[in-house]
């Protein structure tokens, strides 16, 4: 998403005025991007329209650039959605009349567990509150043995467990004794499955009406995109929420769910989870999430991070089929396109130790841009069987290639000649292991 939204803009910095067209084009592709990152996609469209309607009655300040104008009018909007009422403190829970409950809910794996711990712990460091944790999570093995466990590395009280209980029971007898021993609040974890069901939904609405919560908040991971929307309408329709935990956050997820499950449930989102750790809460910022959204945060060395990988990935997979002797014309047809990327045949081969000299020969043999456009053409005339083993191509198809791609079959014998050759020096190299070091330099 980043990438692709700073893309746009650099686009349009690079022009003069801020037309109508160009505002268009760019929100548009702006469109494409968030629903890419899972955004979904009513919400796309409602908050493109927000931002053409600002954007189009404004006039262009001068001084900054038009790409400026609407990364800021994109961005401000964005925070503007994500922040819901500013009047809002997304880090302050309603915890006043102790004992005062809070019901966590959420699917299973969502973080309920971690998230009620690392709530607790907050609460009693920064505002010195005395917590009391229950689960209710009576189906899973042990999940009331991980919040008390967490409850002990916290140094938080959890309530004696009971077996054979119900999730209502034990709701109330954590209503009695938060009473009792004069807590200030007391968190309900309740128990989540992997999809929302209706068994799921009545247990906890029925935990709900007998600790009549101050607060309901969904947990909710943040890497689940398109689904949490649907989750959290769910949740919010059955048994109300009235905040949002975003979790996994630490990951490179794409952010996109902030922003449809706010537009679309209109519930505050209140804290990231930032990880494993007991540490690892934050109070929600819009201006965080939307910069992550719009790649000028945190985010675009992540996304570098990625595309490395992947970009390192294929490499490897490249490298393996040429040490085996295999090199189509679908690798050289990669190849090329490679190299239009990257300047041209002298600046990969300047790259690559050792082809100084054959760099050189490239650029006496007028190696350019164009000559590599039409060797791709070739290329594409050919069919899938030709691709795969060039050696098959005799006279008639030849003639048929060259025509379908308006080239000379001279043309055609010297492209395949350069495969030829390529290929005798892709399996030496690859013997020798050259090839590896030679594949490092290249990518
Ligand atoms: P529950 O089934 O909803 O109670 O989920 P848990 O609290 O048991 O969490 C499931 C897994 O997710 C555990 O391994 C947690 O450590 C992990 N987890 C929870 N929150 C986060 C987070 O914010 N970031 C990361 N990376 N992992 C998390
Ligand atoms: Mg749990």
């Amino acid at each position: 998403l980043s990438e692709r939204l700073s893309g746009v803009f650099d686009r349009l910095t690079k022009q003069g005025a801020l037309s109508d067209e160009d505002v268009k084009t760019a929100l548009r592709e702006v469109r494409v991007a968030l629903l890419e990152a899972d955004v979904s996609l009513p919400v796309a469209r409602d908050f493109v329209k927000a931002v053409q309607d600002k954007a189009t009655g404004q006039a262009v300040t001068r001084s900054i650039t038009p790409g400026q104008q609407v990364v800021k009018i994109v961005h401000d909007e964005l925070v503007h959605v994500l922040a819901g009422d500013p009047e809002a403190d997304p880090g302050k829970l309603k915890i006043d009349n102790p004992p005062a409950p809070i019901l966590m809910v959420g699917l299973q794996g969502s973080g309920k567990t971690t998230t009620t711990a690392k709530l607790a712990k907050r609460l009693k460091e920064k505002e010195g509150k005395r917590v009391l944790m229950a689960s209710l999570d009576v189906n899973r093995p042990a999940a009331m043995e991980q919040l008390q466990i967490l409850g002990t590395q916290i140094g938080v009280d959890t309530l004696p467990i009971v077996k054979g209980e119900d999730p209502v029971q034990i709701a109330k007898r954590a209503k009695t004794q938060a009473s009792m021993g004069g807590y200030d609040v007391y968190m309900l974890d309740t128990a989540g499955r992997l999809h929302i069901d209706q068994e799921l939904i009545a247990q906890a609405a029925a935990v709900r009406d007998v600790a009549n919560p101050r607060e309901t908040l969904l947990v909710v991971d943040g890497l689940t995109g398109q689904d949490a929307v649907n989750v959290a309408t769910e949740f919010d329709d059955k048994i109300g929420v009235s905040g949002v935990v975003l979790t996994r956050m630490d990951g490179d997820g794409r952010g996109g769910a902030a922003l449809s499950m706010r537009a679309i449930t209109g519930k505050p989102i209140k804290f990231v989870g930032l990880g494993e750790k007991m540490d690892a809460i934050e109070t929600f910022e819009p201006e965080r999430i939307a910069g992550r959204i719009l790649g000028m945060g945190d985010i675009v060395a992540l996304v570098e991070k990625a595309q490395a990988t992947i970009e390192a990935e294929q490499a490897e997979k490249m490298m393996k089929r040429f040490q085996k002797g295999r090199f189509n014309m679908n690798d050289l047809r990669m190849q090329l396109e490679q190299m239009l990327k990257m300047g041209g045949m002298e600046g990969i081969m300047g790259m690559m130790p050792g082809m100084g000299k054959l760099a050189a020969q490239a650029k006496d043999s007028g190696f350019e841009d164009k000559v590599i456009k039409q060797q791709i053409a070739m290329i594409q005339s050919m069919t899938k069987v030709e691709r795969a083993n060039p050696q098959i191509l005799q006279a008639s198809r030849k003639k048929r290639i060259a025509a379908g791609s308006g080239m000379e079959v001279a043309d055609l014998n010297k492209l395949l000649k350069m495969h030829r050759q390529m290929s005798d020096m892709m399996k030496k190299m690859g013997k020798g292991g050259m090839l590896k070091q030679a594949m490092k330099g290249m990518f």
